[in-house]
């Protein structure tokens, strides 16, 4: 009789958290098995890079999940019931599949949000996978042949990332970048400055104080009776996150974000864990903290070691965190990295140009890194389950994982 972890979601959270549960525990008490949509880790910070036609690293999860005892199963979650610890999901083939868990970590992360602007999904795009990343590489491609322009709308990281790396790719092409306040407000002045300097040398027009009311075919209709036309409009206006949280009865913020303990159990559901984007995590920072790479990342292992200090029936130590910097990359030519105080806010300390893009790829590739060798390098004494778990009968059937 096995106690079953299941971990939903391979992003930033779900890939280390999955491996360091495999590497504490052991295999002959505990299954723990990921489910996944897709077999590839989908690296979201380099979605743009690969829209402009960069070659970008598809590594498989079995890769990653090598000789860790996890297994996989490619799958997309469409239900969970938490009343029977049972989730449904439908493999690629259209296959449904029951997984039953006894601990569940849901790290379904977010997505680019594309329904709250009306007009915005029939005629933009938006970075929200591999495949629109594709869609829109092809896009480009035909409208670099005969010049045109394109439109971001969003003046956070992901429309700031995106329009850079559009503009220098494709010089013969307009771009502008849109923003219902200032592009990068959150940064500090000295940030701002130099990011109003690269888009002037890469030609960006910025149009601030703007909020896209809806959007037509080949423009952006503004409030104030202004438009903006586009060949090409790109929505980065936001993260939402999936609705199966809500949907399943967890307790979520108005946004959607599951409310987590500080050891990342649903307050609702303490055998649910919740991680990275998909989790609203308090702290000294304040309510929840913000999406991203640079912070969901960090929440995967403190979770894991929290489920596993709850199996083994030890007391598990609370997270901890504190924000350092924010990366952005500008292009390959030019990047900036925010440095951060403990909660969020911006210091007076930057770096850019190409120090900041060797020190953005730096922290991404760190990450992978990391999905390889979540923890010590030599594997700890894996623990025992405590008697009263290892009695607990399984509630359900799990269909055989596919490896
Ligand atoms: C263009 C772009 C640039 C970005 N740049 C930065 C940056 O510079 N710095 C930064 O900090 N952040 C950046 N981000 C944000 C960052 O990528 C996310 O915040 C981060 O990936 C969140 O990690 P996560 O593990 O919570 O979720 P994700 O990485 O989104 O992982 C969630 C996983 O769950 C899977 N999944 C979702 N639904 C289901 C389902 N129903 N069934 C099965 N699997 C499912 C997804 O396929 C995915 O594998 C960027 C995002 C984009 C789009």
């Amino acid at each position: 009789m096995t106690h079953r972890i299941v971990v939903i979601g391979a992003g930033y959270a779900g890939l280390p958290a999955v491996k360091r549960l495999a590497r504490q525990l052991r295999h002959e008490q505990v299954t723990v098995t990921l489910v996944s949509a897709f077999a590839d880790f989908v690296e979201r910070p380099r979605l743009h890079q690969l829209a402009v036609g960069q070659p970008i690293a598809h590594t498989p999860l079995v890769d990653y999940l090598d000789r860790s005892n996890v297994l996989l199963l490619v799958a997309s979650v469409t239900g969970i019931d938490p009343a029977a610890r049972l989730l449904h999901t439908t493999d690629p083939s259209g296959r449904r599949h029951t997984v039953g868990y006894d601990t569940l970590v849901y790290a379904l992360g977010s997505n680019i949000e594309l329904s709250t602007v009306p007009g915005v999904a029939e005629h933009c795009i938006g970075l929200t996978g591999v495949a629109a990343a594709l869609d829109l590489r092809a896009r480009l491609t035909r409208l670099a042949r005969h010049g045109g322009s394109v439109a971001v709308a969003g003046g956070g990281l992901t429309g700031i990332e995106t329009v850079a790396e559009i503009a220098e790719s494709y010089p013969g092409v307009r771009t502008k970048l849109v923003t219902r306040g200032v592009a990068g407000g959150w940064l500090s002045a000295q940030a701002r400055g130099y990011l109003a300097d690269v888009f002037a040398r890469l030609d960006v027009t910025v149009v601030e104080h703007a909020t896209v009311e809806h959007a037509e075919a080949g423009r952006w209709v503004l409030a104030g009776h202004r438009s903006v036309p586009f060949d090409i409009g790109v929505w980065a206006g936001g993260f939402t996150v999936p609705t199966l949280a809500r949907e399943s009865g967890l307790t979520v913020h108005d946004d959607g974000r599951a409310v987590v303990d500080e050891t990342f159990a649903s307050v609702s559901h303490p055998d649910i864990f919740v991680i990275g984007d998909a989790a609203a995590v308090a702290g000294p920072w304040g309510e929840q903290l913000a999406m991203g790479c640079r912070t969901g990342g960090f929440t995967g292992l403190p979770a894991s070691n929290a489920i596993v200090a709850k199996l083994t029936g030890r007391p598990p130590k609370p997270f901890r965190y504190r924000y350092i910097h924010e990366c952005i990359s500008l292009g390959r030519r030019h990047g900036l990295v925010q440095f951060m105080d403990a909660n969020g806010f911006p210091v007076d300390r930057i770096l850019t140009g190409r120090k900041a893009i060797l020190y953005k790829n730096a922290t991404l590739n760190g990450a992978k890194l990391l999905f390889r060798h979540p923890g010590p390098v030599i594997p700890r004494r894996r623990r025992p389950l405590s008697h009263e778990l290892t009695v607990r009968p399984v509630l359900a059937a799990v269909d055989p994982p596919v490896r």
